[in-house]
This record gives C-alpha cells, structure tokens and sequence, in this order.
C-alpha cells in the first residue's frame, strides 16, 4: 500500500501531521509560491519519471526571490528531498508533485515580507487527466482580466494569485465551457487559467509573449522546441488579439497538469474544423511519449526515480 506522506518542517511525517496554524500568514495573504509538478509512471520500467524537476525548482526559487521567501534548499536540495518522498511514499502511478514556500509565521495585521519566516512543504498525490476530454474543449474569453505585473507578479507562481485564476474558471465552468482564456486589461490575449495558449495560423505557431502577463511555463518551452525540432515550424512570440482566436486554424492550450490541449471552440465558434487540428495532435502525442520516458531524444527533460511498493 502506498503511503500517504509530505515533507514537512524538515522531515518527512505522515500527511496527518502536516498541519499549519489558523494564523499562519500565508493562510490569511496568500503569501506562498508553489510549483505544480508531474511524476509519470512507466510501468515497463517500474520508473517514475519526474518531468522537468529542475526548470520547476528554478521557477520555484525565483517566486521565492520576489516575496522574500528564505529557504535554506537549493535547486539539488529540492530535487533531493522531492526522490526521497517519491521512494518513501512507494506509490506505482501517476502522481502530482506539490512543492510550496510559505510564509509560516503565526501572526495576523502583518502587512510585510520581510521579518516574516517562511517554510516549504511538500506533498505528492495521485493525479491523472487535469482537464478530462480525448477531443478538443470549448473555452469562452473571460470577464476577469489576468491581473498585470504592476500589481501581482504573474510569471511565477505566487499563491495569492490564482484567485484571479481561480475567478475565472469558475466562471467559465458555471457558464458550461471547459476552460477561461484570460485577455489583459489592454484586450491582449494573456493565458488560460491553468494553461498558456498557442495558436497555429498561417502555417506558423504564434503565442503571446511572456510580457502578456503569463507564466513563464515549463510545457510552453516544451511545446515550441518540439514544433521547432519535430515539425521544423516557427514560433512567433507576439502581442494576440481575442478577434484572431476566432479565425485560428488551431488553438491549443499548455500547461504541466493540462498537457497539450486541444482548443475546438472559443466563446461558441468553432475554431478550424472544431476537432483536435493536425498540428495539435502531433504535438500532443509527441510530449505523451516525451514525458513517460519514451522517446529516447527528450530523456533529459526525465528525471528517473525507481520505486519499490512501501
Ligand atoms: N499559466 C498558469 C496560470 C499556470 O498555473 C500554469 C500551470 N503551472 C501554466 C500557465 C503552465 O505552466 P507549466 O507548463 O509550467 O505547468
């Protein structure tokens, strides 16, 4: 039997254990960083391969830089106690890996980083599709704008922002679309809510650029280089307006939990045929085998952890 574990002030303790304070600062703020990261298992080879774990720590620690967040783990560190759960917690499938920096002192009215304690946790669970469809989702644009680098710091992971995301995609679920694209508060495309976005027009890839308010994803760089190297298209990075997303030939979305989306419809109109387009599929099925270990020029995005049943 799997065990249900996290690594908690320092050491790895039942889940049960893992408890904060009610007044802990990040509760009340929203005052952590966190990183969302996949363990896919092969079971061929009894490995679960971690997928991009050193781009995810990388990302985790320059969310860290921006809130003041003083962590006594490097990059190895993170990698280090991320295997050991792994094998302490023997679980043989899928999982998702949830690493959080957070301010943990046990005060409330403190409106500051600084002189502020912080710790990191982290749990893993098992976790299959994030977004459930083999086709392609509708998505609607949504009423929330993705909020601006002048007043969150979007392209990192910071807790306390995904209430924008959050906003958005329940307003999107309720609504019945799958999933929210977010514009600017300029009318730019920005991101889905979960997700970045890519569009295939005219026979080339087109994404908005990072200064679009996005995060700095992990599956976006992974998606360009297989367009790029596998399909040999060109990628260009550019301001996107809601209107072309109607006259797209394929819009798909990416993300770690996400994977390579499919998009077939935006606010009710079709987009290319309204199936998965041919670009999407190939990518898509290109990062499926890239990130189970399974395609031999991709490896070195894997990181190979063996686990024997606890
Ligand atoms: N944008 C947002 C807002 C996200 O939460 C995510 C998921 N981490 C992404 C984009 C995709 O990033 P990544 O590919 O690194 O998971």
């Amino acid at each position: 039997m799997a065990k249900s574990l996290a690594f908690f002030q320092g050491k790895i303790v039942p889940i049960e254990q893992a408890k904060v304070s009610v007044m802990t600062h990040a509760l009340h703020y929203g005052t952590g960083v966190f990183e969302g990261i996949r363990g896919n298992w092969n079971a061929g080879r009894d490995t679960m391969y971690v997928f991009r774990m050193r781009e995810h720590y990388d990302r985790l620690l320059q969310g860290c830089r921006m809130l003041m967040l003083d962590i006594p783990y490097s990059v190895d560190d993170l990698c280090t106690i991320t295997e050991d759960l792994i094998k302490a917690s023997g679980i043989q499938q899928d999982v998702y890996i949830r690493p959080l920096a957070y301010k943990s002192e046990e005060l409330v009215a403190n409106l500051k980083l600084h002189e502020v304690a912080s710790d990191f946790t982290l749990i893993i669970v098992p976790f299959g599709d994030y977004i459930e469809s083999d086709g392609a989702i509708s998505c609607c644009t949504s009423s929330w704008r993705r909020m601006d680098d002048t007043i969150i710091p979007p392209r990192v992971k910071i807790s306390g922002h995904y209430v924008n995301s959050i906003l958005a995609k329940t307003e999107a679920v309720l609504a019945g679309f799958d999933e929210a694209i977010m514009l600017n508060q300029d009318g730019g495309v920005s991101e889905g809510t979960g997700e970045n976005l890519f569009m295939v027009s005219g026979g080339k890839l087109h994404t908005p650029l990072v200064a679009e308010n996005n995060l700095v994803g992990i599956t976006r760089d992974c998606a360009w280089t297989l367009a790029t190297k596998e399909l040999g298209m060109e990628v260009v990075e550019r301001t996107i307006r809601r209107s072309e997303l109607y006259l797209a030939d394929e819009v798909f979305l990416t993300g770690t939990a996400a994977h390579i989306t499919p998009v077939g419809s935006v606010d009710s109109r079709p987009v290319g045929e309204g199936g998965v387009g041919p670009v999407t599929a190939k990518l898509r099925a290109i990062y499926a085998q890239a990130v189970r270990g399974n395609h031999d020029d991709y490896m070195h995005w894997c990181h190979p952890v063996s686990v024997e049943p606890a």
